[in-house]
């Protein structure tokens, strides 16, 4: 039975990537330290024989007995709420978590798989956004410790894959959206769903004019799972292209949710980019992969889990105390 290391496990894609490669028959070794994840997310793997927790941060020096065929590394906050609250955090574990990995990896001889971002495109001057488009990026602004922690990820993954032949794989993911994201971690879907069963205005940041392509996870999944099993070690954008504006987004979540609240105006957080589309042909040639998962089923499944929280859940402002982690 092949064991996989999967980083970032009780997060959002994390946990999802636990439970396919479950599926497929590997053994899973699931990291997080918990800073934005949450230990429900993989409960229902907690007693599952291939499947076992290390409560781990990845910044710091990372110990596996015996044999490791491939790594995920998939820890790092993901919603610009939560980096720019934990800005060094974000950084370190982009670097030096990323290293620790690589040195792993190279140690066990496994393949290891580095999740990056449509952020490293920064705010896009070339659209829809194709892999060979280098990025336009503020290197000193908020964003700026995601997204060249993201950058320099993807550089210190070619340098162990050129100097050290290691086998490895990039994967550029684009907004992914689906059941186990934080209710209140400031992403636009969990946001505006939030507000929509609490019976609060849809906060819209900006003219929403700006656009998403939101993928729903099950097609980002199978992306991922596709790409790690590929020979192809140069990034693939992995999102669905079906783009839409901010606005015409929040009156599809009204319309869903059949909430009867209006839509308010806040301030465009500074570098929100102005547009996003992933150009997906790359993914589509070497991996024969495409999103199914059109955006009115994908809300749908959503809206289906978050309606499935507590009152109490619903109602907190955030459950994360980041605090703690800062202390240490
Ligand atoms: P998430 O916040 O739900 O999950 C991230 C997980 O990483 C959390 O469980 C967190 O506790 C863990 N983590 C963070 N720092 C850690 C550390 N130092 N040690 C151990 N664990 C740590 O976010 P997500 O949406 O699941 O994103 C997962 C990955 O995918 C991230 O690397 C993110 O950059 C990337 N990504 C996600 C999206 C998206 O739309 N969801 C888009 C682009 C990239
Ligand atoms: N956004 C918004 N209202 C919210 C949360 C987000 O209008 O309550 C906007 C945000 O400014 C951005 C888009 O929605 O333009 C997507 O934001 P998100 O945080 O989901 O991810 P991003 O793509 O910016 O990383």
């Amino acid at each position: 039975m092949k064991k996989v290391l999967i980083t970032g496990a009780a997060g959002f894609l994390g946990s999802h990537l636990c439970d396919r490669l479950i599926k497929e028959g590997f053994f899973v070794a699931g990291m997080d330290n918990f800073i934005t994840g949450d230990k429900r997310n993989l409960s229902h793997l907690y007693n599952h024989l291939n499947f076992e927790f290390i409560e781990h941060d990845v910044t710091q020096f990372i110990n596996i007995e015996g044999d490791l065929d491939y790594i995920l590394h998939f820890a790092s906050p993901a919603s610009p709420i939560d980096y720019l609250k934990i800005p060094i955090q974000t950084l370190k574990v982009g670097s030096l978590g990323t290293h620790n990995l690589l040195g792993l990896a190279k140690a066990k001889k496994a393949r290891i798989l580095i999740a990056s971002t449509s952020e490293v495109y920064g705010d896009p001057l070339v659209h829809p956004q194709t892999e060979d488009y280098y990025g336009n990026v503020n290197t000193i602004g908020p964003r700026g410790v995601y997204d060249e922690a993201k950058r320099f990820q993807e550089s210190i993954t070619m340098a162990y894959h050129r100097f050290h032949g290691l086998e490895t794989r990039i994967v550029r993911i684009f907004n992914t959206y689906g059941p186990r994201m934080r209710l209140n971690d400031g992403r636009v879907i969990p946001a505006f769903m939030g507000q929509a069963l609490r019976g609060e205005d849809l906060t819209i940041f900006g003219d929403g004019s700006q656009t998403r392509s939101f993928c729903y996870v099950d097609d980002q999944v199978e992306g991922i799972f596709k790409l790690l099993l590929s020979d192809y070690s140069l990034p693939v954008n992995i999102g669905n292209p079906y783009e839409i504006t901010i606005k015409e987004f929040a009156q599809e979540v009204i319309k869903l949710t059949g909430t009867s609240q209006k839509i308010i105006y806040k301030k465009l957080p500074q570098d929100d980019p102005l547009q996003r589309q992933p150009d997906v042909s790359l993914a589509k040639k070497i991996l024969n992969w495409e999103p199914k998962i059109g955006q009115e089923k994908g809300m749908r499944m959503t809206f289906e889990y978050f309606k499935t929280l507590s009152q109490e859940e619903l109602f907190k402002s955030d459950h994360k105390d980041f605090k703690n982690h800062i202390k240490k």
